[in-house]
């Protein structure tokens, strides 16, 4: 493991355009579990029942059960060292933007400046009616909860069902092109459009470096394969490439 760090950390010193795509794993260690996994909020309730469009629309009461525990776990919820880690690599220079599958927030919590929302996020609710939207900072009361004007207010996260917004997708595409380099940590490579981007990216020969404690969909195409928690492992990068930045400053 020391020894493939070290080779990571030598391909992010020597890359121009570093991008990572990051998943629900990124934030298992802040407390929100992913979809795909054990423990939490999602072996109760199926998300792509409960955080479907139709079945929202159809009964926003009921959805909205699975919705107010989740916003409950996510406004708990601090940056981990791995957050803290991508948005120091931003700071030095070493990461020109993330792709997020998250809705959670935390990369921007963590000091991320340039982060591409695929799935939108829970930070506001937004009107079904008349679109109005509403900041999404403290724990919802009633449900579900309602606009002045009496519609129902739904996060403004990308429901299954709804299309992933066109700015972000056409970006992430470009920068997935662009990359020499893609960190893809913590998604399991199962929900698309997303998880295409590595794919693009190593077609137009970008290295992949894969962070996750199991093989994934995306496994096959990495070129690095660092298997465990993203907590720990990228702290352990980030501070190999300041040192490796350091020496290549000092000489
Ligand atoms: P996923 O649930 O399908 O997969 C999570 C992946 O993270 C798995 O491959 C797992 O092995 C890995 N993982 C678990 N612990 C980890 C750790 N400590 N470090 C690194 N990796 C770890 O997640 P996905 O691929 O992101 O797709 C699920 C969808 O669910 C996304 O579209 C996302 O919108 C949504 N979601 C978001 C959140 C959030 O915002 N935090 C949470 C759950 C689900
Ligand atoms: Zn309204």
């Amino acid at each position: 493991m020391e020894d493939l760090i070290k080779k990571v950390a030598r391909e992010i010193v020597d890359a121009e355009r570093i991008v990572a795509l990051t998943g629900a794993g990124i934030s298992v260690e802040s407390g929100i579990a992913p979809f795909r996994g054990k423990g939490g909020l999602w072996e109760k309730y199926d998300p792509e029942e409960y955080a479907h469009i139709v079945t929202f629309r159809k009964n926003p009461e009921r959805s909205w059960i699975m919705l107010k525990e989740m916003l409950d776990v996510i406004l708990a919820a601090k940056p981990n060292p791995a957050h803290k880690s991508l948005a120091r690599l931003e700071e030095i220079g070493k990461l020109r933007c993330i792709i997020t599958q998250n809705v959670d927030s935390l990369h921007q919590e963590a000091g991320s400046k340039d982060v591409i929302e695929f799935h939108g996020n829970n930070r506001w609710l937004v009107c079904m009616e008349c679109r109005k939207k509403y900041r999404a900072d403290k724990p919802v009361e009633e449900i579900p909860p309602r606009c002045e004007c009496g519609g129902v207010l739904k996060p403004d996260a990308v429901f299954f069902g709804e299309p992933i917004p066109v700015d972000a997708l056409y970006r992430s595409q470009e920068e997935s092109e662009k990359c020499d380099v893609m960190l893809v940590i913590g998604t399991s490579g199962v929900v698309q459009p997303a998880a295409s981007m590595p794919s693009i990216a190593k077609r137009s020969g970008a290295r992949i470096v894969e962070i996750n404690p199991e093989p994934t969909m995306i496994t096959p195409i990495a070129d690095y394969f660092l298997q465990g928690s993203a907590a720990k492992i990228l702290p352990r990068i980030v501070e190999e490439v300041e040192t490796l930045l350091g020496e290549k400053h000092g000489s």
